[in-house]
């Protein structure tokens, strides 16, 4: 058995498909799956390559290199994001895409899993050159999605602005108007309401529910948050107006600390208006790395993957960690916080209010009729409830992690699809 000194059997620098396999093999430990299920499982369904011109603000070209993943859609369309960042690659679509099957099977929405992105760093582009890339990328990608077969949404460096340009030039082509090609929207456009908010949001909701659980007052409850983008700062926010005290937040340039609980609301975001959070007039400043091996009762890392690692998990003084971002936890420190017994609430239950309100968009689209925003939180809580008892249901009768039992339940769920509709021909 290891002790707290040594160092697991892992590699750490695993890439995010390694990561997503083992935790499928984790889960199917547990279960009695066909070993061919399992096997299909393990690979995705296709993996599309584009290079994408673009016509630079100068009047150069540039040749950029696209990606969409397509791992299962037993269950329905493929689903999931398109970043725009500097790290995008095809192993990292791949393992982002199978999370997304795990996430729509565990909250039970009739979708598979997609993931795509474009290598480019935002930053570098105008408004413009963003707007040309992703009419570009419509373009090139239509061969393989649609509101019946793949709906990207927003992700890291997309917004829906993003979205707008993209269903626009799809529309174009297609000579309709296809609001269900895409979501994460503008609601002029056939967005929903509480989109943008969801994903912070089922990350507040389901923490509300680890804490009682742990018989834990939020009243009591100190919580540390990296990264106040979208998701860091509504659950930041959310968590505040339940009672608990927010105490540190951050954005890439450095984190800002208030033993007393930081006013959440009163914080701008990184989207709202970027640089405002370290800029911000707190007591104590800290660097990102700090916030994360801060002593209080919940972190939630809510920025990019990989940031809880071998290097810093012996570290960690939270009691509770749940995840805002896509695979914050390497499986070093997975199995570090593991034998340190840290409870990790996965991403793929506590931020999936984002594909849950997507396909709620999605509904709406295909309907041509919107819902309120009430209703829109009032089904986000519901779907979170239900999918938060299933997980907690298996983690009760199993003896497993958060995490095994949020793939247990999916993975089921997957496996019996394959089972029923069976290999063709
Ligand atoms: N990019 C988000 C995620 O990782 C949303 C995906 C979607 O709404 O399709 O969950």
């Amino acid at each position: 058995m290891a002790s707290t000194q040594s160092t697991p059997d892992l590699e750490e620098e695993e890439t995010a498909v390694e990561t997503a396999r083992r935790q499928l093999e984790r889960a199917a430990a547990h279960l009695d799956v066909d070993e061919g299920v399992i096997e299909r499982l393990r690979h995705p369904k296709s993996v599309h390559r584009f290079t994408v011109p673009v016509e630079r603000d100068d009047g150069t070209m540039e040749v950029y290199t696209a990606y969409r993943a397509h791992h299962d859609n037993v269950r329905g369309p493929y689903k999931g994001g398109l970043r725009y960042h500097p790290g995008v690659n095809e192993e990292e679509c791949v393992g982002l895409a199978m999370w997304m099957t795990w996430k729509c099977a565990v909250m039970d929405i009739p979708f598979g899993g997609g993931k795509g992105g474009v290598v480019v760093d935002p930053k570098d582009l105008s408004g413009d050159e963003k707007e040309r890339l992703t009419r570009r990328l419509a373009q090139e990608l239509r061969p393989v999605i649609g509101p019946m077969n793949d709906i990207p949404a927003p992700d890291m460096g997309t917004d829906p602005q993003t979205m707008a340009w993209f269903m626009d030039a799809y529309s174009m082509q297609e000579g309709e108007t296809c609001p269900g090609v895409v979501t994460g929207k503008p609601p002029s456009i056939g967005g929903s309401y509480g989109r943008e908010e969801a994903p912070g949001r089922s990350v507040g909701i389901v923490t509300e529910q680890v804490l009682e659980h742990y018989d834990m007052d939020p009243a009591d409850t100190t919580v540390a948050v990296q990264g106040f983008g979208s998701v860091g700062a509504n659950a930041a926010r959310y968590l505040d107006d339940l009672g608990a005290s927010v105490v540190a937040v951050s954005d890439v340039d450095g984190a800002i600390y208030d033993p007393d609980g930081l006013d959440t609301n009163d914080v701008e975001g990184h989207d709202e208006r970027p640089g405002m959070v370290s800029g911000y007039d707190a007591p104590e400043t800290l660097a990102n790395e700090e916030l994360l091996t801060l002593d209080v009762d919940v972190l939630i890392p809510a920025a990019i993957g990989n940031v809880l690692t071998g290097e810093n998990a012996r570290d960690i003084q939270a009691d509770i960690i749940v995840e805002g971002a896509n695979g914050p936890t390497t499986s070093t420190a997975d199995q570090i916080f593991e034998e340190k017994g840290i409870p990790v609430i996965p991403d793929i239950l506590a931020n999936a209010g984002g594909v849950t309100v997507s396909y709620f968009e999605w509904l709406q689209d295909i309907n041509r009729r919107k819902w309120t925003l009430e209703r829109v939180n009032e089904e986000l809580e519901t779907e979170m409830l239900r999918a938060w008892n299933a997980m907690k249901a298996e983690y009760e009768v199993r003896d497993v992690t958060w995490r095994d039992a949020a793939y247990i339940v999916a993975l089921k769920r997957v496996a019996e699809a394959h089972g029923a509709r069976g290999l063709w021909p």
